[in-house]
This record gives structure tokens, C-alpha cells and sequence, in this order.
């Protein structure tokens, strides 16, 4: 199991990975995985569609992670892709027969083909109301999603850390963060979290930059901010991809050692499938 992994005084590495869509090569996600193995992450999370549409891979993507590569698989799980009790357990049933130990429940977004009328009425109304029911009746490995520079919703960084203790009060076991570029503001997040009791581990998400447009994805869906001297060699390379490409991963490699340096337990890649990116950061 994942929390087992914090116990043993080494940083704990891992790598996430998303389904392909309906109509996509579901082969390619394989090919990646045998080549991440190569690599000895300590787990491998999967995320999971908000929406529920992407079930079927989700699930056998992480029986691979967990029985052909031998790596801890990760599950993500989302409130909103789940109508009732019965498919929580069908699915939590479908998962510990398959070994897989360890889930991410999480709330998730609105769905696109979802009405806002819909997704309120979800049957669980936050990532806390799915860690009691999982706990109550399984016995899984439970990570959180945090957020050192706020979730969106949130009116204040001590309103959402006042919720996250909810939810960590509930059974999770650790948190993963949104991904970030400015460590001094993971490190004040780490402050604020361990001021108010959550002593459980912390991994740092961390995702290169690997092209110019990617930036505006980045801060439209997660709100992060980008530090001035990232977005400076953003613009500098931008007319020449490779050296942009090597900028963005030299930048993320600071980043790692310096947050292994001030002791984190562990570093989280959003390498977004891609070996390359993987493999430049492990090396
Ligand atoms: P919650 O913990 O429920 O928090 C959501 C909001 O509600 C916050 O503002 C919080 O402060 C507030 N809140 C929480 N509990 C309470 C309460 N009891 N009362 C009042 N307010 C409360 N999305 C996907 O669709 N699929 C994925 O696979 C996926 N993986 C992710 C992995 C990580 C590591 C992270 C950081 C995010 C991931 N997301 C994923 C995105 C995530 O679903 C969204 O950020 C979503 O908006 C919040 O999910 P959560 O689990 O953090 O929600």
C-alpha cells in the first residue's frame, strides 16, 4: 500500500498518467507504462474522466500498473461520476480483487455534458463525504488533493485548509498537491496545514513546462501561478521548441532538488504520459 512507502526515510517518486479518450490508440498508454516502469516510480496514479467516461480504461490501466508492472497502482476516483452507493462498491469490489489497494477520491469538476442542476446534486457532495464511506466498509491506502495556492472555490487559504482537515479527518492517508512552480508557496502551505494538526505526508506535484502552450492551460485550469523568471525563458525560447523543452525540465529539476533539500517526502510528476519528459527528470 501507498502509505506504507512513507515509512521507509526515502523520498517516495511517483508518475501520473491519463486514459486515452473513446476513440484513441488505447495501445500507446501501454507502450508508455512498460517504458515508466523502466524508470522504478514508486507508484503510478491514474485519473479517472470527470465524468466517469473513461471507467473501463481507468480500471484496466491500473490492474496493468498494479499486476504486470508490479508498481502501486494509484486510482483516482471523482464524486461526480458516481450515482449511488451500489456503483461505489461495485467499483471499490472490482478494484481490491484486482489488488489495487489505493484510491484518490476526489470531488471533480463539472462534467461539460453536465448541467450545474446535476452536478449539485451529486450523490457525494465533497472528496470528505467519499473518504468516510470508502473507509467505512474497505481497507485502501487513501490520498487527497490539496492546493498551496488555494482551490478556486475557496475564499481563503485558511477556509480551504479548514477542509481539508475534514477531509483528512475522514481517513486520507496523504496528499498530493495541485502542481506548482514557486516553492516558497508549497512551503507556507506546509506551515499553515501542520499549524492546524495534519502531520500526514506531503507530496509536491510538479509538471515541466515542455512548450508554450501549454502555460495557458495551466493557469486556466489550475490557477497556478507562473514565477517571472519561468515565464522570462518561456518567452526568450519561445520560436525554439527544444531549447524552450530543455528550459522547462531544467526548471522543474531545481525544483525538485531544492524541495527534496528542505525535506519533502516525496515528488508527484504530472509528466502528462510522456516518457521523455519522465525519464530527462528521473535521470
Ligand atoms: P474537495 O476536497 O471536495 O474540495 C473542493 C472545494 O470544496 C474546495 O474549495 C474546498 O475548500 C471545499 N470543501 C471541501 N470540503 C468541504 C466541506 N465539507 N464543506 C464546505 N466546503 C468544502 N479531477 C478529475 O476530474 N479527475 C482526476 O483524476 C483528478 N485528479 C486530481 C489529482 C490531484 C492531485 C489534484 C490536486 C486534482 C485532481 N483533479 C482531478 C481536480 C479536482 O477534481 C478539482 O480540483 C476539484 O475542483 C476539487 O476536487 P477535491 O477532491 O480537491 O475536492
Amino acid at each position: 500500500m501507498i502509505k506504507d512507502l512513507f515509512h521507509k526515510n526515502r523520498p517516495v517518486y511517483s508518475l501520473e498518467v491519463f486514459p486515452p479518450k473513446k476513440d484513441a490508440d488505447v495501445s500507446v498508454i501501454y507502450d508508455a507504462l512498460d517504458q515508466f516502469k523502466t524508470l522504478h516510480p514508486n507508484f503510478i496514479s491514474v485519473t479517472y474522466g470527470a465524468g466517469g467516461n473513461t471507467v473501463e480504461n481507468s480500471f484496466a490501466i491500473a490492474s496493468y500498473i498494479q499486476n504486470q508492472c508490479k508498481i502501486e497502482a494509484l486510482t483516482h476516483l471523482t464524486c461526480a461520476a458516481i450515482p449511488d452507493k451500489l456503483f461505489l462498491t461495485n467499483f471499490l469490489t472490482n478494484l481490491y480483487r484486482n489488488g489495487i489497494r489505493n484510491l484518490l477520491p476526489l470531488r471533480g469538476d463539472p462534467p461539460v455534458w453536465m448541467s450545474e442542476e446535476q452536478f449539485e446534486a451529486r450523490y457525494y457532495k465533497h472528496a470528505s463525504d467519499l473518504v468516510k464511506d470508502v473507509k467505512e466498509s474497505f481497507d485502501f491506502s487513501l490520498g487527497g488533493a490539496c492546493y498551496p495556492e488555494v482551490h478556486q472555490e475557496a475564499s481563503s487559504l485558511e477556509e480551504d485548509v479548514a477542509n481539508l482537515k475534514i477531509k483528512v479527518d475522514q481517513g486520507v492517508d496523504f496528499l498530493i498537491t495541485q502542481l506548482f512552480y514557486d516553492n516558497e508557496k508549497f512551503y507556507r502551505f506546509l506551515d499553515k496545514i501542520r499549524e492546524v494538526g495534519i502531520g500526514i505526508p506531503v507530496m509536491p506535484g510538479l509538471m515541466p513546462i515542455t512548450s508554450a502552450k501549454q502555460v495557458k492551460n495551466i493557469v486556466g485550469m489550475s490557477g497556478t501561478e507562473i514565477p517571472g523568471s519561468l515565464l522570462k525563458s518561456i518567452e526568450k525560447y519561445k520560436d525554439s521548441p527544444e531549447d524552450l523543452k530543455k528550459a522547462g525540465l531544467e526548471y522543474t529539476k531545481r525544483q525538485m532538488e531544492e524541495l527534496l533539500a528542505h525535506g519533502a517526502q516525496g515528488i508527484h510528476l504530472y509528466c502528462m504520459n510522456k516518457v521523455e519528459t519522465a525519464r530527462a527528470v528521473y535521470e
